[in-house]
């Protein structure tokens, strides 16, 4: 006999980070922002007019489209939105990997890559990072269906060069070429630029780290006007409302505040300079970050073990049980008192 159960797709989820209910918790495992977002955002919402949420959103996304694409110096049509950069990705997986050949992308890298991949039953091989962690530019010059790339990249934190990147996306003409800069604006570095020279090239940004606002899930795309034409045929197809109506504001208003988003860029990148020294300092070494995390590994305790006892203490990081990996702990950068608590927590427990 047959059953519903032969008919259905199945796949295995991409795992997210804890989210504790608890108060007292110090949240440094899934990279968010310790800051709140800019105090226009809050005027925005507060002064939001509840009767418009009976109409549905605009499905073009116009205004925070326009916003970005004054802030960003670049026409509206060489700009995609979705929700979070998760769902530009997922987007941009089913429209721009749909080749016999296989997709690349590092085998140490964002975890969600390889869920898409299978979900949409896309071929890929992951070329391994060198032993440094550092991507190897000669593995994406030979054929493939398409390419994904952090930069910096995730979990190790590490800036590949833009010429390396720059030759990649020259050398693959017959692919598109995606660059996830989630974490860009705290490495300062950007292929944003390059856009405007390669077709085939995909810029992928996030509100959720460096403006503070993974709760609003805002991610968007830069790209030839041909790749984003292509991306929202995609989204139209599959569903037209994609960011609802709070979200368009609170974006527009994040994006308003330059001044508050640098400040707290700059804090951050500042705390995260001061977690290193102490890290190191408790025999720690790490890849030299470029985001708003460190991947640590300690020279003589297993990262499992003070994993575990960060947890009991009420500190939540972030550990992969992966090969090559699992001696590392993924450590969000938090506010200067929350790193400082976590260094006398971890001079206790080591
Ligand atoms: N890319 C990378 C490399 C990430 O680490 C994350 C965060 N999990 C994302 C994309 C997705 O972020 P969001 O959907 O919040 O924009």
């Amino acid at each position: 006999m047959s059953s519903w159960e032969d008919n259905v797709r199945r796949t295995t989820p991409y795992v997210f980070g804890e989210q504790p209910k608890a108060k007292d918790i110090i949240k440094l495992n899934t990279n968010e922002n310790p800051y709140p977002p800019s105090p226009k955002v809050e005027e925005v919402l507060r002064s939001f007019d509840c009767s418009l949420l009976r109409k549905y959103p605009d499905p073009l996304i116009s205004e925070l489209t326009n916003a970005l694409a004054a802030e960003y110096h670049l026409p509206a049509d060489r700009i995609f939105v979705g929700v979070g950069s998760d769902d530009v990705l997922a987007m941009s997986f089913l429209t721009f990997f749909h080749g016999k050949k296989p997709v690349l992308f590092p085998d140490i890298t964002y975890s969600f890559y390889d869920v898409w991949a299978d979900l949409f039953e896309i071929p890929y091989e992951c070329p391994a990072l060198k032993d440094d962690l550092s991507i190897c530019k000669e593995d994406y010059l030979k054929e493939n269906g398409g390419i994904v790339i952090p930069n910096p990249n995730a979990p190790t934190g590490l800036l590949c060069p833009l010429s390396d990147l720059e030759e990649i996306v020259k050398m693959n003409p017959a692919s598109v070429v995606i660059i996830d800069e989630a974490y860009g604006d705290f490495s300062g570095e950007s292929m944003l630029p390059l856009t405007e020279k390669y077709d085939n090239l995909l810029v992928v940004m996030t509100f959720s780290k460096s403006r503070s606002l993974a709760g609003s899930r805002i991610g968007f795309a830069f790209g030839s006007k041909k790749l984003i034409a292509r991306l929202q045929d995609i989204k139209f197809s599959f569903n037209s409302y994609t960011m609802d109506m709070l979200s368009i504001k609170v974006g527009v208003a994040a994006l308003s505040d330059r001044d508050y988003f640098r400040s707290r860029v700059e804090e951050i990148i500042a705390t995260r300079e001061w977690t290193k020294e102490e890290l190191q300092k408790l025999g720690f070494s790490f890849p030299d970050s470029k985001t708003n995390f460190i991947f640590a590994t300690h020279e003589k305790v297993r990262a499992e073990v003070i994993f575990e006892k960060l947890k009991e203490k009420n500190i939540y990081v972030r550990y992969f049980n992966k090969p090559r990996i699992d001696n590392y702990l993924r450590i969000s950068i938090g506010t200067k008192e929350e790193m400082e608590h976590l260094i006398t927590v971890l001079k206790e427990i080591l």
